[in-house]
């Protein structure tokens, strides 16, 4: 499949698939508009019992954008949502474009520190939480943000559901000090319409947090343009059409989710099927119930539907497009999941700055699995895209020579939000032209099936989730018995890789293992903390003083 590409300013490599992709709307609000022009009575989600149509979440997101004009919101400013997997993430997206601004979604497992840290980062103007994380978490950190006028709560939804009341309270509406109910926010605009805005390729849709190749976290800027091709890509390499119905597995504040969940619905249209947060027997009854036909998560994902409670093979049958992306699948899931359900697992490959999918198996080809190092290939390069495999010293590699994955392509972001520096360093080709450094490394075999086989990165991909060591390391040395830190990511048959710390001790102090996990725990996402702590007189380095992070692994 692959093809010597012969011009100069470009790579070598890209797939057969067409090269020369346009984005069909000059915005994802307007791709949102053609499709309720087309269809308002799409169910565009289905929550538990609930539904709202695309009628209806125009006439919602109207009044949000109306809200966020009346409070000073403007064409580039940032909202933040904190939430779940819940509808009102849609009402926000399409509500702030309306009003010409940014989407900041926050992973709502973000604990203060990380909160914190973003929310000054994207300069947010407004914020959309879920009330139990107003509580918890966003209630300390709002006043500590200069830039925020807006603060909105709302909760998991209005709908009842028999599902899990632990969840699911129903409609209460509780006001934190200084935040206004979203519920009453809405009413109270009434039907006044939002005044129009203009939205083009290049103005930013979404800021995708991500630590990328290098630690600290960095919005990646996904433009209009970005999402538009990307929901295109699914749409046209998965083969979707108006008979098909998406299954948000995935977190809706992940490029995947955004992407893969939200911009496909919104083009096609589809429903988006919705279960809160991903608990398989959850999940299984709205499968069930629902009957979607596609769905992308991570190998998580997929291990747990095979593991939960009375899972048969009839009630995954409508699921007949299951694609994998986020994190390396082996081949053993993927057989083990076909032999229990009779669904091949399609791999999918990109990044956040990838605005999703660089790399997809096609529908009708099962991927091929590299016998050196077992690895299943992530596919081929998707339309209009074009991948290069680079030695250290910059050069091309060739076929079947390990490299690092650099990619080109409409889904390529610009840019990350106030970062040059980083953006020159990841995103950008010595000529200037936007190209990323994914820090992947891989090859590609003389068919044109690439590999991912290692991270020149230090990220630790934990299920999809990604840690930077630094931030947990960080977070270590704040305990007073920690000397140095050190942390890897080590083999985990469920999530791929997990978090581990190793630990040297101050002189005089003494400290136990499940000491230093609590105090990670209470400090930082649940993804995050390490699971295992060893203890060291020494932690192993380099003669610069650089940790042998690989040596530790
Ligand atoms: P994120 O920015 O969170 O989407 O993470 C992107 C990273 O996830 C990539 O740089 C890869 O390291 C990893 N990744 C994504 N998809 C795959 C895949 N199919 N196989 C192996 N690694 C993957």
């Amino acid at each position: 499949m692959g093809t010597y590409d012969e011009r100069p300013w470009l790579a070598r490599y890209r797939s057969d698939y067409p090269a020369d992709i346009e984005p069909e709307y000059p915005s994802a609000l307007a791709m949102f508009s053609a499709a309720l022009e087309r269809s308002p009575d799409t169910e565009i989600v289905r929550y538990f019992d609930g539904t709202i149509t695309l009628r209806e979440l125009d006439r919602l997101s109207d009044r949000f954008a109306v809200a966020l004009a009346d409070r000073g919101f403007d064409k580039g400013h940032r909202l933040a949502t904190y939430l779940q997997n819940i509808p009102q993430v849609l009402i926000a997206v399409i509500g702030t474009w309306k009003a010409g601004g940014i989407v900041v979604s926050i992973n709502p497992m973000s604990r203060t520190r990380e909160l914190t840290t973003l929310l000054l980062d994207c300069e947010a103007t407004a914020l959309l939480a879920e009330e139990d994380l107003f509580g918890q978490v966003a209630a300390e950190v709002v006043p500590t943000i200069p830039s925020l006028r807006i603060a909105w709560t709302t909760s998991p939804l209005e709908y009842q559901t028999r599902h899990d009341e632990r969840l699911f309270k129903g409609l209460e509406r509780t006001r934190h000090e200084g935040t206004e109910d979203l519920s009453e926010v809405l009413e109270s605009v009434g039907d006044r319409k939002p005044e129009p805005v203009e939205l083009g390729p290049d103005d930013v849709a979404f800021l995708g947090y991500t630590s990328g190749t290098t630690g600290p976290p960095k919005g990646a800027m996904n433009t209009h343009r970005n999402v538009v091709f990307n929901a295109q890509t699914y749409r046209d390499w998965i083969q979707l059409g108006p008979q098909d119905s998406v299954l948000g597995v995935a977190p809706l504040f992940h490029i995947t989710g955004v992407i893969g969940h939200m911009a496909i619905a919104l083009l096609v249209p589809i429903p988006l099927v919705l279960a809160y947060r991903f608990e398989p027997q959850v999940v299984l009854d709205a499968i069930r119930e629902h009957r979607p036909t596609f769905s992308i998560g991570s190998i998580t994902v997929f291990i747990a539907l095979m593991n939960a409670e009375g899972a048969q093979r009839d009630d995954l049958a409508s699921m007949t497009r299951l694609y994998s992306g986020g994190a390396p699948i082996p081949p053993s899931t993927i057989k083990a999941f076909s032999d229990q359900f009779g669904l091949y697992i399609h791999n999918f490959y990109g990044l956040t700055e990838t605005s999703s999918p660089s790399h997809g198996v096609p529908r009708e080809a099962d991927a091929p699995v590299d016998t050196a190092s077992g690895a299943l290939s992530v596919g081929v390069p998707i339309f209009s895209t074009v991948v290069r495999i680079v030695r250290d010293d910059g050069t091309d590699a060739d076929v079947g020579e390990v490299g690092e994955i650099v990619t080109r392509g409409p889904q390529v972001v610009p840019g990350y939000w106030n970062k040059p520096e980083e953006t020159q360093n990841a995103l950008r080709a010595p000529d200037g032209s936007v190209e990323l450094k994914t820090g992947d490394v891989g090859y590609m075999d003389d068919q044109g099936w690439f590999y991912v086989v290692d991270r020149k990165k230090d990220q630790i991909n934990a299920g999809g989730y990604k840690v930077w060591p630094r931030e947990v390391e960080d977070v270590l040395y704040e305990h007073p018995a920690v000397r140095e830190a050190a942390v890897v990511g080590v083999p985990d048959e469920y999530r791929g890789e997990t978090v581990k710390a190793f630990v040297s001790v101050r002189p005089g102090q003494q400290v136990e293992p499940d000491e230093l996990i609590a105090f990670c725990k209470e400090r930082m996402s649940a993804y995050k903390y390490p699971r295992q702590v060893e203890l060291m007189d020494e932690i192993p380095k380099t003669v610069t003083g650089k940790l042998l992070r690989r040596a530790l692994r």
